[in-house]
């Protein structure tokens, strides 16, 4: 199927669910990334500093850009001029980072605090108890970053109980999050959740925000 009809398919699928497309862009070219924006697509999401620094001058301004990726504190300053979103906040350091950055740009950027809810040791993320912590040390010291609310990665799995299981713990943690410390703020109102293989399921269990790239792309010649 054609990166149009795929856009199209999404944006049929997601219409009144509450929930909006993030196409993850990584390891693909611009051209296909236009032919994306063109079929209406405006949230694209990658997970290299580099690669989006390369590509975002030369795509239209009205993208609005997520880093879906780790991201180490001395990148911050090359994304900050125009990253939308940063979904994978995993540490104070990190956050104050790009608050800094934000500052010095003259911006504001949304920010999403990433869990940890895989069985897997290698992906990065917070716990619940780290999140709090992170939020206490920095309650009302942000100017330059929006917390929007929460990102995760399930395990990579058939198994659609685990998934739900992954998918509800999430929502779990956004909830608590919520009712602790963003209750009157409703910015605070994104569940990020979902990839190709599973974002069916996580659609189900109250993403609001699904992150989509080989089913839009097709498969990546190499691994991100
Ligand atoms: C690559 C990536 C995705 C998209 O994965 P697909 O399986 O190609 O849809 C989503 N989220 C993150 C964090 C990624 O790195």
């Amino acid at each position: 199927m054609s990166i149009d009809s795929q856009i199209h398919h999404f944006q049929q699928e997601l219409r009144g669910s509450g929930c909006r497309l993030v196409a993850v862009s990584k390891t693909h070219p611009v051209e296909l990334i236009r032919e994306a924006y063109d079929a209406g697509q405006r949230l694209f999401g990658e997970n290299r500093v580099q690669e989006l620094t390369a590509k975002q001058p030369e795509l239209p301004a009205d993208i609005e850009w997520h880093l879906i990726g780790h991201l180490q504190t001395n990148k911050v300053k090359y994304i900050a001029p125009f990253v939308h979103t940063i979904q994978s906040i995993d540490s104070l350091k990190l956050l104050l980072e790009i608050e800094r950055q934000a500052a010095r740009a003259g911006r504001v950027i949304r920010g999403l605090l990433q869990f940890h809810i895989a069985d897997e040791e290698t992906k990065f993320g917070l716990s619940l108890p780290e999140a709090e912590a992170l939020l206490q040390e920095t309650a009302g010291k942000l100017q330059h970053v929006q917390l929007a609310g929460v990102m995760g990665i399930a395990t990579n799995t058939d198994d659609e109980a685990q998934l739900r299981r992954e998918f509800q713990t999430l929502r779990g943690y956004f909830e608590q999050l919520k009712a602790s410390y963003f209750l009157a703020d409703d910015a605070f109102r994104e569940i990020s959740m979902g990839m190709s293989g599973d974002y069916r399921l996580a659609v189900a269990e109250g993403s609001t925000l699904i992150r989509v790239g080989s089913a839009i792309f097709g498969s990546r010649a190499y691994p991100a």
